[in-house]
This record gives structure tokens, C-alpha cells and sequence, in this order.
């Protein structure tokens, strides 16, 4: 009997969406939502303890906390009269604090002023569009600051359009930024179609012609930089501060105006894959649904909409869940489109890791969190090197949900590693 090498598919030749330095297209404005919702990412706690109260009132940009002791705070992206502040529970089990606005006026809040300090990044901008975090860089030795204009996933344009339109923007926010962190040098990371744009930001261009899922900050690291992240790590471990392009010119007008921009930019995905995706100006914390409704998008029963791409997005449950600072995108999918997921076994055929950039042994992976044996999982198949591009789920032949897996041991790692 001739038996016939398997010749597996290997990594997928998945490539961004194109972008120019003309932007991708006309943008779409959505209008001020009447409740805007906002998470904070530390549990709720004591009623009695509420440091903001339901009827009290908020202004755009204004940072709001409802511990006294929380580190975390959400940016309103509206002026209006607090309506509820209830406890939260993520998609991955995460405990949060939800804060809904319902909005009146157009009145600003506060903003960092014009002297750009980590002191004033810390209170005023953390979490802005785009999704800055500075608190690993106020406890780090920065020297490099990425912004990324790469897409987090697929079909998005949103980060290009930003790129394209808000040269001028990036080029002030990166100069605050060396400021703020001490860092000396700054680069951008673009696609090809973007290299002519990025000239104008203010930091070295570094043009990435590669598929998905290349353009994840710390494939970027490795491939244009020859740095590794340490498993479990971040890129503030070696000494770089990563900054979404949207954040970078966010801090750009914060600085330059005294503001802080709470709008955000979101590409649309429509179920009809021949259509071009939108892209859409949207305040933080807008309802999916507004989002949808001025897209002239419908979402029918068992259809899936997802906050994100299709690699690396999450699903929601309801159209009232909000666009929140690190949403480029929304997904819409027909339910006789969606990918299959089984509860099958796994067949050992290695696709899964044939694709991973991380080269981990998925299979064996998969084995120890689908028995949630996740301490192990990082032990022995080094789970905390995983990237979250998504690839595995993308090529597993018994269709596994291997993602989603991932996603929920790395959040239960974290979790047991909090409380011990
Ligand atoms: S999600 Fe993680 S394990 Fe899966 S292919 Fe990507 S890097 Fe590898
Ligand atoms: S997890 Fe999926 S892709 Fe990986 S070896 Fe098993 S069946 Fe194949």
C-alpha cells in the first residue's frame, strides 16, 4: 500500500484589509447616544462605599471611578446624570463595575492641561481610544515607544483611517509621550499602503508587508525589532511602550487642547461579505445598536455580533452592550455563516501547530484547558506564550473553540495568581 505523506495547510495566508494614505473611504458619523455605558475594570464592591452616586452628574472626558480605592476609572465619553452603577460580568468571567450616563448637555470635563506628565497621562488618559495603559510604564525604564498602525485583526480599517487622517495628531501625541516616559526613541508601524502618511507622525517608519497575524505588537517586537517579550510578560518588561496609533493622537489633542477626545473610530463589517466595511466616527460606551442602526445593519435572530474581528473579537449578547475604547471593529455575522464549533475530539492532525507563530504545541495545549488545568497549561505548554492571534481555532480541523480556551485560562491564571 502507498501511503501518502499528510501535507498539512501550514500558516494561512490571511492578509489585512487595505488601506491608503487617502484613508479607506468616506466615514460615517454616529450620533451622541441618549445612555452611554462605560466599564471599569475592577470589581464592583459595597453600595455604601460609592464614592459617585446614581443622579450625579458627569462631563465629557471627565475620569470616573466609583471606589475610593480603585485604580481603574472610565472616561465619559458624555455629559449627562449617572443612571446606574451596577456590577459587571466579561465575557471571559471578569468581575468589573458597569457605569451608565445618560446624556445632557455638552459640557467638558477637566483635561490633563497643556504640560504633558506621566502624573497627568495616569489620571487623565489611561484607557482613552484606542486603549492607552501607562500604569506598566510609570513602573518601567521606557526607551522605545511602538505606535502601532497595524490592525489588531482582519477586515478592519478603522486604525488605517486614523493613520491616514490624524498624521499631525500622532506626530504631537508621540512628542508628549517621549515626555512623559523619557523614552528616546519612537517608531511607527504601518502596511505598505500607509508609509507615505506615517512620514508625517514624527517617529521612524517601519513598513510591514506581511499577512495577518504579523502585525500583533509583539510579533512586531520580534520580527522588526529581534526582541522577545518573556512569556507572561509585556513589552514595558524590554523596555518598550506600545501605543495604539488612535491613543497616540488622542494624547496629541489632549495635550493641545485640554480635552480628551472620547470619540473613537470603528469599522463596521456588514453579513454581506461583497460590501465594502464602513468606517464610523462613535462615541466610547454608544450602544452596538446605534452603531448598527445608522449602518443600516440588521441583526436577525441567531445571527452573531462580535466586538472585534473575525480572529480575535469577542461575541455579545445584546445590542446594548457598548463600543468600548478598544473596539476597532463590529462584526456581523448570518447565522448560515457562522464557523462551526464542535465538542468534538482532537484528531492529532497538528494543524493548529503548523499555524502558531508562537510555535507552542496547541494540541497539547488544548488538552490541559479543556480539563481546566490551567496552572499546568502554563507549566508544561506554555500557555503564557500565546499571542491571542487566533490562528489554531481558524485551521482546527475538529473545530475545537482552542481560542476561546486560551483566552479563558489566561483570565483564570490571572485570577488564581490575584487572589493567591
Ligand atoms: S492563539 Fe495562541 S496558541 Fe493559538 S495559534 Fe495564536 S499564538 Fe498559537
Ligand atoms: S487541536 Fe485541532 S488542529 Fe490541533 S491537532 Fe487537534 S484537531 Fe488538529
Amino acid at each position: 500500500m502507498i501511503r501518502r505523506a499528510f501535507i498539512g495547510q501550514g500558516r494561512p495566508k490571511l492578509p489585512y484589509s487595505p488601506v491608503a494614505d487617502k484613508g479607506a473611504g468616506s466615514v460615517l458619523q454616529v450620533p451622541q447616544p441618549a445612555k452611554a455605558t462605560f466599564f471599569v475594570d475592577q470589581p464592583y464592591k459595597d453600595r455604601a462605599e460609592l464614592v459617585i452616586k446614581e443622579g450625579g452628574e458627569v462631563k465629557r472626558g471627565e475620569p470616573i471611578a466609583p471606589f475610593a480605592d480603585f485604580k481603574s476609572y472610565a472616561l465619559s465619553s458624555v455629559s449627562g446624570v449617572i443612571s446606574s452603577i451596577e456590577p459587571y460580568t466579561g465575557a471571559r468571567g471578569q468581575k468589573m463595575t458597569a457605569i451608565t450616563v445618560e446624556a445632557k448637555g455638552d459640557a467638558w470635563g477637566q483635561g490633563p492641561g497643556s504640560t504633558p506628565t506621566l502624573e497627568a497621562g495616569l489620571k487623565y488618559l489611561e484607557n482613552c481610544a484606542g486603549g492607552l495603559s501607562l500604569v506598566r510604564a510609570a513602573n518601567s525604564k521606557i526607551n522605545t515607544l511602538l505606535v502601532m498602525g497595524v490592525e489588531r485583526d482582519l477586515l478592519a480599517t478603522a486604525v488605517g483611517q486614523v493613520v491616514s487622517e490624524k498624521a499631525p495628531s500622532i506626530k504631537k501625541g508621540v512628542e508628549a509621550l517621549k515626555k512623559m516616559t523619557g523614552a528616546q526613541k519612537a517608531f511607527i508601524v504601518v502596511p505598505p499602503g500607509l508609509a507615505k502618511s506615517a512620514e508625517g507622525c514624527g517617529c521612524e517608519v517601519k513598513v510591514l508587508n506581511a499577512p495577518y497575524p504579523a502585525g500583533i505588537d509583539r510579533l512586531v517586537l520580534h520580527s522588526l525589532f529581534s526582541v522577545t517579550v518573556p512569556a507572561g510578560g509585556f513589552p514595558e518588561d524590554v523596555g518598550f511602550l506600545v501605543v495604539p496609533a488612535e491613543s497616540a493622537a488622542v494624547v496629541g489633542e489632549a495635550f493641545a487642547t485640554g480635552r480628551v477626545p472620547d470619540e473613537k473610530m470603528v469599522t463596521l463589517i456588514g453579513k454581506d461579505a461583497s460590501a465594502k466595511p464602513l468606517n464610523f466616527r462613535v462615541r466610547i460606551g454608544t450602544p452596538v445598536a446605534d452603531v448598527l442602526k445608522i449602518g443600516n445593519v440588521t441583526v436577525n435572530n441567531s445571527d452573531r455580533v462580535v466586538l472585534g474581528g473575525p480572529m480575535r473579537g469577542k461575541a455579545v449578547y445584546s445590542l446594548k452592550m457598548p463600543v468600548e475604547p478598544d473596539t476597532d471593529a463590529i462584526l456581523v455575522q448570518g447565522a448560515d455563516d457562522l464557523p462551526e464549533i464542535a465538542d468534538n475530539s482532537c484528531i492529532n492532525c497538528g494543524e493548529c501547530v503548523r499555524a502558531c507563530p508562537a510555535r507552542i504545541q496547541v494540541n497539547m495545549l488544548a488538552r490541559f484547558l479543556e480539563n481546566a488545568q490551567y496552572e499546568e497549561a502554563a507549566a508544561r505548554y506554555d500557555l503564557l506564550s500565546c499571542v491571542e492571534c487566533g490562528l489554531c481555532s481558524f485551521v482546527c480541523t475538529a473545530k475545537i473553540p482552542i481560542f476561546q480556551y486560551i483566552t479563558l485560562g489566561k483570565h483564570e491564571l490571572a485570577r488564581l495568581g490575584a487572589e493567591a
